[in-house]
C-alpha cells in the first residue's frame, strides 16, 4: 500500500499543516513510550472524560495454530477497560460524556437494540459522571426467549440504574429518543442525546485516538502490521480509525473491516460518511476515498445479532485455546472472519494481523443457547 494515494488534500493553503511539521503536546497518552513515538494526533479541541485506564496492551495472541497459516495474530485488548464491564463504546464516550458535561446536561439518553453493549457502558458511564440515563432499545433481533429479553446487558443497564425504554423492533427509537428529550426538557431539563453505537462524529475522536495509539504501540515493540481486523455494527470504530490513520497519514486500508449489521455496500457509505465527518473535527484540509474503507460481508449470516456457525466456532476456538471471550454479535463473527482469511490465504504467511477485542462478554449470557 503507498501511503497518501488514498485521500486527497482539498482546499490545500501553504498554512494548512501536514502531520509531518505538526509538532502538538501529548495530551491524550503519557507513557514513556507513547511520548517518544511520532504519531500524534492533538484531539484537545474537543472535551473529554478519561474513561480508560491507559493505553490497552497489544499482546500476541497465546494460541499459535491459530493462523496455521503462518499468520502472526496479535490482540489489542479493547476488552480490558474498566467501566461497566468495559469494551469499546468506552472510547467514543470518553468524547460523548465529555461534550455532554461540557453543555452541562444532566441527562444522556442513547438507542441500541436490546442487547446493545453501548447502551449498557453509556449507563455506566452516565452513572460514574453524576448524569441521569435513559435507553431506548429496540426488539430490533426476532428473538423472545427469556434469556435475550432479560438477562446480559440487561440486566446490567438495570443494575447501572438506567431507565429502560422497551420498544418493537420496527420502531425508529431516535426519533422516540428525540421527542422523549424534548419532554424532559419541557421539565427543565437539560438532555444530551447520543445516536445508535455512540458513532456521532465527535464519538468517533475516541477511535480516532486508539489509531495514534496503536501506531505509538507498534513503533514501541519494533511492530509493523499489515493489516487491523474489526467488527463494523455502527460503523464508528472502523470510521474514528480511518479517520485517525489518514489524519496520520496513514492508510486507512490497513483497517479491514467484518460487517455484522449492515450489508457492504450500506456500511461502506454509512462509514465512509462517518469517517470524512470526523476527520474534519481534526483536519478540514483532509479527505478519505471511498476504496480507503473496506468491508467484507462474508460473516454477516441472516442478519445483526442472528448467529453463524463460523461465529460458534470462533467464539469456541478463541475461549478455548487461547482464554479469551469474544462476543456473539461482534467480535466473534469478525474474528471468524480473520480465521477464514488466514485459512484463505488473504492473510499471507508472515504478515502480522492485528485484531481488535471490542468486548462484549455480557452478550454471551443473552446467547446461551446459541451455543
Ligand atoms: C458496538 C460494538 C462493536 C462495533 O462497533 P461500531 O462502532 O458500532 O461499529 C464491536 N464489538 C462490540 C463488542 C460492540 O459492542
Amino acid at each position: 500500500m503507498s501511503p497518501l494515494v488514498f485521500m486527497r488534500r482539498i482546499a490545500a493553503s501553504p498554512t494548512t499543516p501536514t502531520f509531518h511539521d505538526r509538532e502538538t503536546p501529548m495530551t491524550t497518552m503519557n507513557s514513556p513510550a507513547h511520548s517518544a513515538s511520532p504519531y500524534r494526533l492533538d484531539l484537545t479541541a474537543y472535551a473529554r472524560r478519561p474513561l480508560l485506564e491507559g493505553p490497552t496492551p497489544i499482546q500476541p495472541l497465546p494460541w499459535p495454530g491459530a493462523g496455521s497459516g503462518g499468520v502472526n495474530i496479535y490482540v489489542k485488548r479493547d476488552d480490558l477497560t474498566g467501566l461497566g464491564g468495559g469494551g469499546n463504546k468506552l472510547r467514543k464516550l470518553e468524547f460523548l460524556v465529555g461534550e455532554a458535561l461540557a453543555m452541562g446536561a444532566d441527562t444522556i439518553i442513547t438507542v441500541g437494540a436490546r442487547q446493545s453493549n453501548h447502551a449498557r457502558l453509556t449507563a455506566a458511564a452516565a452513572a460514574q459522571a453524576g448524569l441521569r440515563c435513559e435507553l431506548v432499545l429496540t426488539r430490533a433481533v426476532p428473538r423472545e426467549d427469556r434469556e435475550y429479553l432479560e438477562n446480559g446487558n440487561i440486566l446490567l443497564d438495570d443494575l447501572l440504574g438506567a431507565r429502560v425504554h422497551d420498544l418493537p423492533g420496527t420502531a425508529n427509537a431516535l426519533a422516540f429518543a428525540q421527542s422523549r428529550a424534548d419532554e424532559l426538557r419541557g421539565q427543565g431539563r437539560n438532555v444530551y442525546v447520543c445516536p445508535l453505537g455512540g458513532s456521532s462524529p465527535v464519538g468517533c475522536l475516541g477511535y480516532a485516538a486508539c489509531a495514534a495509539e496503536i501506531m505509538a504501540q507498534a513503533h514501541a515493540q519494533g511492530l509493523r502490521f499489515s493489516r487491523i481486523v474489526v467488527p463494523n455494527g455502527s460503523g464508528g470504530m472502523h470510521a474514528g480509525l480511518a479517520a485517525g490513520f489518514a489524519a496520520l497519514g496513514i492508510d486507512p486500508r490497513l483497517v479491514l473491516a467484518h460487517t455484522v449489521l449492515a450489508n457492504a455496500q450500506q456500511a461502506h457509505a454509512a462509514t465512509l460518511e462517518k469517517a470524512n465527518q470526523t476527520l474534519a473535527l481534526i483536519d478540514p484540509a483532509l479527505r478519505i476515498e471511498g476504496p480507503s474503507i473496506v468491508i467484507d460481508e462474508t460473516q454477516l449470516g441472516e442478519g445483526y445479532g442472528i448467529p453463524t456457525d463460523a461465529m460458534r466456532e470462533a467464539v469456541r476456538l478463541m475461549a478455548s485455546k487461547a482464554g479469551l471471550l469474544l462476543d456473539p454479535v461482534y467480535s466473534g463473527k469478525a474474528f471468524a472472519g480473520l480465521l477464514q482469511d488466514v485459512r484463505s490465504g488473504r492473510h499471507a504467511p508472515g504478515e502480522n494481523v492485528l485484531f481488535i477485542m471490542t468486548g462484549g462478554l455480557p452478550g454471551l449470557f443473552a446467547y446461551r443457547s446459541a451455543f
